[in-house]
């Protein structure tokens, strides 16, 4: 569970071509980071996968299923948004739980899932405080923790660390990491930061407007770039 296939896949905006026609195959289990620079595509790609767009053409399969005939909260992929996108009025526990009460879970379910969440995240001491009660790096768990309790194929991480301060998002990074060694799920990772790629990624894909400049481990993007741009956004000695 959780390959995810794009095949010929484009998108535009009105008479604006974002993507062009872009293949990709993720395999299941791997940790793929989408780096480049802003304006660059990752977040349309990402929204294109989730099913929050649709694409202009081409194919998306999830497990080999074509993505357009299972509906966006069928897929079994979880996005993580910035950790501003929680419930302020809601406790830790709700918020985690919320994926699992819209979806129709009962109660010894939910409960069973958002303390196994909790646990893994260092938040059990405080499923009953409401977000604005939490730091930053807590804050940013809850929301992982949302996405974790619907035991998805895959995650989709969209720069979910830019509003944290920098000494934040090391440890975070690192949390996440972590979260990818013990789950084994599928993970994509959007950034547009070096650092994050380089640290993170058993595969990063380098989008530059829309098109893929080259895909690879960070070692051989490192040791191969495949031309200036690459090795300039990677920092690699060329
Ligand atoms: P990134 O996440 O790499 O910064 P995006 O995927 O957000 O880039 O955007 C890629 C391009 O698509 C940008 O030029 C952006 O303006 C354009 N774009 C994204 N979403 C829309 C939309 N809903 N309507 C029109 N243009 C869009
Ligand atoms: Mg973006």
């Amino acid at each position: 569970m959780g390959q995810i296939v794009l095949e010929q896949v484009t998108k535009s905006f009105g008479e604006v071509t974002v993507i062009p026609p872009l293949d990709l195959t993720i395999k299941d289990g791997e940790f793929t980071v989408f780096v480049g620079p802003s304006g660059c595509g990752k977040s349309t790609l990402l929204r294109l996968i989730a099913g929050l767009e649709d694409v202009s053409s081409g194919e998306i399969r999830i497990d080999g299923r074509p993505s357009a005939s299972i509906p966006p909260a069928k897929r079994g992929l979880a996005m993580v948004f910035q950790s501003y996108a929680l419930y302020p009025h809601m406790t830790v526990r709700k918020n985690i739980a919320f994926p699992l009460r819209m979806a129709g879970l009962d109660r010894a379910e939910q409960d069973r899932r958002v303390e196994q969440a909790a646990a893994v995240l260092n938040l059990t001491d405080y499923l009953d405080r409401r977000p604005g009660q939490l730091s930053g790096g807590q804050r940013q768990r809850v929301a992982i923790g949302r996405a974790i309790v619907r035991e998805p194929a895959a995650f989709l991480f969209d720069e979910p660390l830019s509003n944290l301060d920098a000494a934040l998002r090391v440890g975070m990074r690192l949390e996440i990491s972590e979260l990818h060694n013990r789950l084994k799920t599928t993970m994509i990772y959007v950034t547009h930061d070096q650092v994050e790629a380089m640290t993170m990624a058993d595969k990063i894909v380098v989008l530059r407007a829309g098109h893929i400049e080259q895909v690879g481990s960070p070692l051989e993007l490192y040791r191969a770039p495949r031309n200036l741009f690459v090795a300039g956004f990677i920092g690699s000695p060329k």
